[in-house]
């Protein structure tokens, strides 16, 4: 059963309000009902967390991420049902969300400092621990395939900048002009963060700077795992910067023996506790449930270290989570048996 510990929820909370960060003040994990002791198949999806409040958000825009969420879960939850692979299903729903300008994710990737979009994207195989990934690309449309191509094509598990498109010009992947990757939107709060730079100095306080970056995590009928995370990574980052993202163990984590986990958030942090990796790593060894897991990660330990942020989740036994220490983080999830749900907001139940 997915069941919310309420002593680390607990705990996890008292450590954020010392702390002085902004933990949402809510049921942060799903609670998917006293009668869920896992789906046969299924996915968890996100799109991002971080400051996402209700006065800062139109019913249209509202509208539209609940839309493309269930378009996401939808193109995912397709393949399962049909008998295919976690991994088809993972990669499908992330192209979606690429191709969608609302998400920090091709499509409406965030601002480097040089007003460049650098991409980041990565895969992970829960039969065999293969993965693959790619970071600072600027003309693949669909990063997520290309970390694709790098685990299934290559002997390597990560390629950077220039040589991750020269490896893609091997394939017969769709590549686009950078500009293809602008929006005005995205593109404003460039201009903001480097305004408020100048009277700051201090780069990494603005959490707006990174909400979007999207994820995908999913159980087959064959009981294996598969985890992708895509991103445009932080506005403004600078010089080369890698996030946790195509950081196997950091951003992304698939391991048949316990879970599949997305994260989102300050990348650094997600780095320095390499929190997908450590979730599922505290299943196997520690024996804990993935939601014990995911709150004792998320809601104590990186929030200790000051990084906000989230994680999808699905295991073994397809029990999953959403774990979020954040306002809000774009999220649903879609399992056997049961509606695709969409959820916005930390406060928002879990749809059953
Ligand atoms: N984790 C991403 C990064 O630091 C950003 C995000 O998740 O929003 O690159």
């Amino acid at each position: 059963m997915v069941r919310r510990s309420g002593l680390l929820a607990a705990t996890g909370m008292v450590v954020a309000i010392l702390l002085g960060c902004e933990p949402t003040d809510t049921n942060a994990s799903p609670d998917v009902g006293p009668e869920f002791d896992g789906a046969e198949y299924g996915l968890v999806i996100h799109g991002g967390a971080g400051t996402i409040t209700r006065e800062d958000m139109t019913d249209e825009r509202e509208a539209r991420y609940h839309a493309s969420l269930e378009e996401a879960l939808r193109a995912g939850y397709e393949i399962l049902e049909q008998g295919g692979s976690a991994m088809d299903a993972v990669i499908a729903a992330v192209v979606v969300m690429e191709d969608e300008p609302l998400y920090n994710a091709g499509r409406g990737s965030v601002f480097t400092s040089e007003g460049t979009n650098e991409l980041d994207a990565a895969v992970m195989d829960g039969r065999d621990l293969d993965a693959g990934a790619v970071t600072g690309v600027t003309r693949i449309k669909n990063p997520i395939k290309l970390a694709r191509l790098v685990m299934e094509e290559s002997p390597h598990v990560l390629f950077a900048g220039d040589g991750a498109e020269t490896f893609a010009s091997q394939f017969d992947l769709e590549v686009v002009d950078p500009d293809w990757f602008y929006t005005e939107e995205r593109w404003e709060a460039l201009q903001r963060a480097q305004e408020r730079e100048e009277v700051t100095l201090s780069w990494h306080e603005e959490e707006d700077r990174m909400i979007g970056t999207v994820g995908a995590v999913a159980r087959d009928q064959n009981g294996n795992l598969a985890a992708a995370t895509s991103t445009g990574g932080m506005t403004n980052k600078r010089f080369g910067r890698v996030g946790d993202v195509p950081i196997i163990g950091a951003g992304t984590y698939a391991s048949n023996a316990s879970c599949a986990i997305s994260t989102t958030g300050h990348g650094e942090y997600f780095i320095r506790n390499v929190v997908a990796r450590e979730i599922c790593a505290r299943m196997e060894h520690r024996g804990e449930s993935l939601q014990e897991a995911a709150d004792a990660v998320i809601l104590e330990q990186l929030l200790d270290h000051g990084g906000s942020g989230g994680a999808v989740g699905i295991d073994r036994d397809g029990m999953i989570t959403m774990t979020l220490n954040t306002p809000g983080m774009y999220r649903g999830h879609y399992l056997a048996g049961a509606e695709p749900f969409t959820a916005i907001y930390g406060d928002e139940g879990d749809g059953r």
